[in-house]
């Protein structure tokens, strides 16, 4: 889907739903890293999701760039770029955010080399201090503020740049959200259902169950910012605490597939990464190929 496609209607947007499959340092590590975009392909997925997060920002040399690219033509997979998601963005200690958006700069130069679909990001900022709301407030200040920096990246390259919710209490409500992308209009939304749920939880924790929000209310509010969907199964364990990125089975997202599929169709999202990472919920063992290709299967059926 190009820039340019947008805005001809949703109808022509659900014809181009693209799928993503995620590749990251762990998978280049194992040895197979070439491997793994035939096996994507083979699956049936459209584009890589690949997380340049430390050490492959000093791995992608011009000799693995070729080989990337290489591979993207040899296979007919798109790219997606996905940044270093543990960084301090929104720490609004100017000595430690500085130092991220550096990190962010080297992230672009990646990313100019392939001409991504996108680039996602994710922001935070943990002061011991945060729990005070005036603290909280400079975190918020300071993600609107870096994130239009990194939105303006991105324009200056023609790359959209998309903010990812945080699983966690800061950088991840519906209402900070709300306010990085209406003071941004350039930015995008990548939306990753696991993690707004983990975020519903942790508010629940600290008292805060008024900032907590239905997924219904992300599609209404961000439908028309909504790029991407970062998409697995999540499921309760004792205490209520969720737990994501998990092939579709019977957990809180897979029963709720139906009308998730129908709220993203009529949204302007035009890509969805599934992120299923682990077999079972205590994360001992690792997702099989058959189980990706399996929730892969079963997002496309929804998706109609
Ligand atoms: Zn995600």
């Amino acid at each position: 889907m190009t820039r340019k496609a947008r805005g001809r209607g949703f109808k022509s947007l659900r014809a181009h739903m693209m799928f993503g499959f995620p590749l990251w340092y762990g998978d280049f590590r194992k040895g197979d890293w070439e491997g793994r975009f035939r096996t994507a392909k083979e699956m049936g997925f459209d584009y890589i999701e690949l997380s340049i997060d430390y050490p492959m920002t000093r791995l992608m040399d011009p000799i693995r760039i070729a080989k990337v690219k290489e591979l993207l033509e040899s296979t007919g997979l798109k790219l997606a770029m996905h940044f270093s998601w543990v960084q301090y963005l929104a720490d609004p200690r100017p000595e430690i955010h500085e130092g991220s958006l550096k990190y962010v700069e080297r992230c672009m130069e990646i990313a100019r080399q392939f001409g991504p679909l996108y680039f996602v990001f994710h922001m935070y900022g943990q002061p011991g201090t945060e729990r005070f709301q005036e603290v909280h407030d400079d975190i918020v200040r300071t993600a609107i503020d870096n994130a239009g920096k990194i939105s303006s990246m991105g324009d200056m390259s023609s790359i959209p740049a998309l903010i990812e919710n945080e699983p966690r209490v800061r950088i991840g409500t519906i209402n900070e959200i709300g306010l990085i992308l209406e003071k941004n209009p350039g930015l995008r939304l990548c939306y990753d259902i696991g993690h707004h749920l983990r975020n519903n939880w942790e508010l629940q924790q600290r008292g805060r169950e008024k900032d907590a929000s239905r997924i219904a209310d992300w599609f209404s509010r961000f439908g028309s910012r909504l790029m991407t969907v970062h998409i697995n199964d999540s499921v309760l364990m004792e205490g209520g605490i969720p737990r994501d990125h998990l092939p579709f089975r019977d957990g809180v997202i897979a029963r709720q597939l139906p009308e998730i599929c129908k709220m993203i169709k009529r949204s302007s999202c035009e890509h969805i990464t599934l992120e299923v990472f682990y077999s079972d919920p205590n994360r001992q063992a690792p997702v099989s190929d058959e189980e990706v290709k399996a929730s892969l299967d079963t997002v496309k059926k929804a998706i109609g």
